[in-house]
């Protein structure tokens, strides 16, 4: 059965041996932990929409390897049709979660690797595309969720990887066996690292032919001996062990991003993709990037459950016919349908590549990508406006139900006749979790970095406008002739 329920991922999770650690400590349940269960929870819908009819053209997809219908987070893009699915599939999950969904980075690591095998096999004469397409039949059969692993830490920023003090800032491989080698580094910010069965690991940048060594792309299995994963911290993350439901803002649905560390991991030669063909490293990095940044789809989908939040809000203050209110509104929907429109763009601008896989437009992508480091932080800046203050100063649910003060928070904080004052604190709440507390990772930080600092694309965005055909078009409109 290629598709898995969203209960058997569940358990699918719980045989996995993983070696996690939080607060300092090694967590006996990863499952079950209160502060992650959220990001799982994220994942699951993934699962759970999958088996749902009204969703199945944007969730599923037919395998090219086995004809069989499976989740669209394992398929390779065989049309433009399958990408702008995978936009929509983006901006669906975001606004049915309301947060980072995690399951993108594999996706989008698959498809790169689809790419990239196929083109160093007719340079070099490797097998790397057949092992990767027995690898992802495998993936596709037992519908698994794969981190994709790219961002080393980098040590010092001046330096190659081979000249940094410790040369283990990158990850590299530090010994080859007849049967497989071995990797020593570390991978960082990795979302949805330990609700994952799969780790996919890749370069993080252009490597040169002193860094070979740091030319490996590979994947894993998430509890492979040697693997040790450190939880990141988000904002209010402690909000999570509360027990009460208001103050979490989203208390069904997070994210999670943890700090990898390979400790001399084994690799069999059957899972590695990429070995030391340093001159492809730039373009893996280049095709997951992109791939990912089309992904960015995901927040239009979270800003949609902002905007909804920020309306709902201006109704139960009674300003929602204000008109600098209204305009406001507005402003966030154009913003946020402006999103929508770069990550539909660079889908159906996407052409085939010699592998058979279809590649978003490089230069929209990497655009669509810029304009999500900016919108959603002017989307974040309206919702507080209309908000109000008390986003930042209500008291908590336990003084809304206290014996003593409750009545005084109930009697202050009431608004329109017809809205409880319990409503009106939860979706203050899930504001607040959306700008600034743990859901801002995802929406704010995660917009900024994930898949590239603005810079980044920036970089890219230089490199792929044809500033010549700009020039000649210009010079002949205006008569000059050189
Ligand atoms: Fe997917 Fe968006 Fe999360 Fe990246 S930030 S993994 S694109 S949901
Ligand atoms: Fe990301």
């Amino acid at each position: 059965m290629p598709m898995k329920t969203p209960q058997e991922y569940i358990d699918s999770l719980r045989k996995l041996n993983l070696v996690v650690y939080m607060f300092g400590k090694k967590l006996d349940n990863v499952v079950d932990d209160p502060i992650i269960r959220p990001s799982l929870n994220a994942v699951a819908m993934t699962y759970s929409l999958a088996m749902s009819k009204k969703y199945e053209d944007i969730m599923t997809a037919t395998s090219h390897l086995t004809g069989k219908k499976i989740n669209r987070f394992t398929h390779i893009h065989q049309s433009v049709d399958d990408l702008v699915r995978k936009s929509k599939m983006g901006r669906l999950l975001g606004s049915i979660t309301g947060c980072c969904f995690q399951r993108c980075v594999g996706m989008d690591a698959l498809n790169a690797l689809s790419i990239t095998t196929y083109d160093i096999d007719a340079k070099y004469k490797t097998e790397y595309n057949k092992r990767f397409l027995k690898y992802l039949e495998y993936v596709q059969e037992n519908d698994l969720v794969c981190d994709g692993a790219m961002t080393d830490p980098k040590g010092d920023r001046s330096l190659p990887p081979h000249q940094q003090e410790d040369p283990d800032l990158f990850l590299r491989v530090v010994e080859e066996r007849k049967d497989g080698i071995v990797v020593r580094g570390a991978k960082a910010h990795q979302t949805g690292a330990v609700n994952s069965h799969e780790v996919i690991v890749m370069p993080t940048i252009t490597m040169r032919e002193e860094d070979r060594d740091y030319a490996i792309s590979f994947a894993v299995p998430s509890d492979t001996k040697g693997i040790t994963y450190i939880m990141g911290r988000q904002s209010c993350d402690t909000r999570k062990l509360e027990k009460g439901t208001i103050d979490r803002g989203n208390f069904v649905f997070g994210g999670h991003e943890a700090l990898i560390v390979f400790d001399n991991v084994f690799v069999p030669w059957e899972r590695v993709f990429m070995f030391r063909e340093h001159d492809f490293s730039g373009q893996l990095v280049e095709q997951f990037a992109s791939y990912h940044r089309q992904s960015y789809a995901c927040k239009v989908g979270v800003g949609d459950v902002l905007i909804g939040a920020t309306q709902t809000v201006a109704e139960y203050n009674g300003a929602a016919k204000a008109s600098h209110v209204r305009d406001k509104i507005i402003e966030m929907n154009q913003l946020n349908e402006t999103l929508y429109c770069g990550c539909i763009a660079c889908a159906s601008e996407g052409r085939r590549e010699p592998s058979g896989t279809y590649y978003v437009d490089t230069l929209l992508a990497n655009v669509h990508k810029q304009n999500v480091t900016r919108f959603p932080y002017e989307i974040a800046r309206l919702a507080q406006d209309i908000a109000g203050g008390i986003m930042v100063t209500c008291p908590s649910e336990d003084d809304l139900k206290s014996p003593e003060v409750g009545k005084w928070v109930s009697k202050y904080f009431h608004t329109v006749k017809s809205v409880p004052v319990e409503h009106r604190i939860r979706i203050l709440r899930l504001i607040e979790n959306l700008t600034m507390g743990s859901a801002a990772v995802g929406y704010l930080t995660e917009s900024m970095h994930g898949a590239g600092s603005p810079q980044a694309q920036r970089i890219m965005i230089a490199r792929l406008v044809d500033m010549k055909e700009k020039q000649k078009t210009a010079k002949k409109i205006a008569g000059i002739v050189e």
